[in-house]
């Protein structure tokens, strides 16, 4: 039987079988757009320059290091490190063997690190010099770790302290050839582990695969997603230890961005001096860290002139953002919404074309929402009994998600309440509208229950950030002997702005129903924030537990 005659039921495809492999699209950026610029604030401190070429000759031979000091396939390779090429070169290089990449958040108490490191039973960490202290402190606490790389060179190295066995990244590459014959994996092999930030009980450990990474990176890429491209400048502000950077090194490995990485300086003023120098076009991360940008151009009077999109996840971006991105800078605000456990992109709200017609209120009110689910992710609603709710763009209920970039289960772990009938709970609150976007009212956990209905801490803090002395905002619940509980607003002032307490409640009554005001409002310093730039709810609802609302 030749292969084109066909037998009773579905045939099967003569296409090439080629695994979705992590190495590839080093491969592929080094061969078709080898020349693009990869260019790092260094930890040491001066601007390193090197392309796409480059970063895959490196990787080869660490990939030859690597297998050199015994890592195999399958092993996890640790690294405490900023966004810089050679964590970079560890994203393909370590993925590439087979290891799996373990990033470490620094930001995790010392006793999540030590319980992450054990957990993952890391055999090797490559640190930044930054975080040298961390690495003295696993060193000192007999985990599995064999093996410690300082992401330096040797003039650097006295740096490190005392780390046992320590040795210098420069000098393990020094030498090693710089061709290696990738293995070809079964594209379901692990690639990087990402432990959830975790602000009750242990982290979980997220186990992403080749597969799903390069599903991801395609998706990343597609215009009406994060459209990682070509033409872009891309400078990823979200770090390389938080859910791979949102994907974005290996989405612009695959599209031959240049990319821009900022290193230690994350700061408004290293910040704009990069994207100023680099041209940069496209940044991405979290609501506080533009927080920091805008503060700083509004202190020294300057307006980004290069940059054409922002991409904002990982909490709610406040309209407000939005607008003075807009306004005021001329860039493109695209709000996105994910997990650790979904790669983590799920949602990015892109404007419709039926859209175009709308006032400016109109679409902000649409831009603010989380957006809408990128093709392959699947998303439903369900009540407290786990009936599905419909898309009306009014009724809220549980977030489930699905899709071949979400996590099916996490490392080590007995498959537990968070998935459920080939659905994950994101444990996020929300509505979903006929068009597909999806808003999340709250975090389950951090609802404010008022006589029955939830008032959304997040409509909340929206509003109070439009007020121009307002720089943060959180709402919580506090106990309330008539309603269960009602909203407490908890502000920080903007930089030298003093805050009338009265004036900003008359604000919020012209924008939110009377029901949602918050019955008091205190003003303090800053927020606390979690590893993630999150507002650590958990740890206001403690200092304000005796709160009494007259
Ligand atoms: P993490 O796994 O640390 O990235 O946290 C994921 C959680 O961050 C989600 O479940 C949401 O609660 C929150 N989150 C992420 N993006 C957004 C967004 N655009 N708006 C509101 N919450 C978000």
């Amino acid at each position: 039987m030749t292969n084109t005659e066909s037998k009773p039921g579905p045939m099967t495809g003569l296409m090439m079988d080629e695994s979705l492999l992590i190495s590839r699209q080093i491969e592929f950026a080094a061969r078709f757009h080898g020349q693009v610029e990869v260019v790092t604030r260094t930890v040491e401190g001066p601007i390193q320059r090197s392309t796409w070429a480059e970063v895959a000759r490196r990787s080869r031979q660490l990939a030859h290091a690597l297998l050199d000091l015994g890592i195999k396939a399958g092993d996890r390779v640790a690294t405490i490190a900023w966004n810089t090429q050679r964590h970079l070169e560890l994203y393909f290089a370590v993925s590439g063997i087979g290891a799996v990449l373990h990033t470490i958040n620094p930001r995790l108490p010392l006793d999540q690190l030590r319980y992450v490191a054990d957990h993952a039973e890391d055999k090797a960490l490559f640190f930044d010099l930054t975080f040298a202290k961390l690495a003295q402190f696993l060193a000192a606490q007999g985990t599995s770790l064999e093996h410690f790389v300082a992401l330096t060179d040797a003039a650097h190295l006295d740096a490190a302290g005392p780390v046992p066995g320590v040795r210098d990244y420069e000098t393990l590459l020094l030498g090693k050839p710089t061709d290696f014959a990738w293995p070809e994996l079964d594209e379901r092999s692990a690639s990087s582990l990402c432990y959830t930030s975790g602000t009750s009980g242990n982290p979980k450990g997220v186990l992403y695969s080749h597969r799903s990474t390069v599903l991801h990176s395609y998706a990343a890429a597609m215009s009406d997603s994060l459209g990682i491209s070509s033409h872009d400048v891309t400078l990823p502000v979200v770090p390389m230890f938080h859910v791979n950077a949102w994907g974005v090194p290996y989405a612009a490995a695959m599209v031959g961005s240049k990319l821009v990485l900022p290193g230690p300086g994350l700061d408004g003023k290293n910040l704009l001096e990069l994207i100023e120098s680099e041209k940069v076009t496209s940044l991405l991360g979290v609501p506080t860290v533009w927080l920091a940008l805008l503060n700083h151009l509004n202190a020294v009077g300057r307006k980004l002139t290069t940059v054409e999109k922002v991409t904002i996840g990982g909490s709610a971006c406040p309209p407000s953002m939005i607008e003075t991105f807009e306004r005021e800078h001329g860039a493109r605000v695209l709000h996105a919404w994910g997990m650790t456990e979904t790669s983590p992109l799920g949602t990015v709200n892109v404007l419709l074309p039926k859209h175009q017609d709308l006032d400016h209120a109109g679409q902000l009110a649409v831009k603010s929402k989380q957006g809408r689910p990128i093709f392959g992710i699947d998303l439903r609603l369900v009540d407290d009994d786990g009936v599905v709710q419909p898309h009306d763009g009014l009724t809220s209920g549980h977030l489930q998600v699905r899709g071949p970039w979400v996590a099916s289960a996490y490392f080590k772990r007995d498959v537990d309440e968070t998935h459920r009938d080939g659905w994950f709970f994101t444990g996020d609150i929300a509505t979903l509208d006929p068009d597909g976007y999806m808003q999340i009212t709250d975090r389950s956990k951090d609802v404010i229950k008022s006589g029955g209905e939830w008032v959304s801490s997040i409509d909340v803090e929206n509003a109070a950030m439009a007020h121009p002395a307002v720089a943060q905002a959180a709402a919580i619940g506090v106990a309330h002997t008539k309603w269960q509980e009602r909203p407490l607003l908890i502000v920080v002032p903007a930089a030298g702005k003093t805050l009338d307490k009265a004036e900003l409640m008359a604000f919020l009554e012209t924008r939110l129903v009377k029901w949602w005001l918050p019955d008091a409002i205190e003003v303090i310093d800053a927020l606390p924030l979690g590893a993630t730039g999150k507002v650590l709810k958990r740890e206001l609802r403690e200092r304000f537990a005796h709160y009494r609302l007259d």
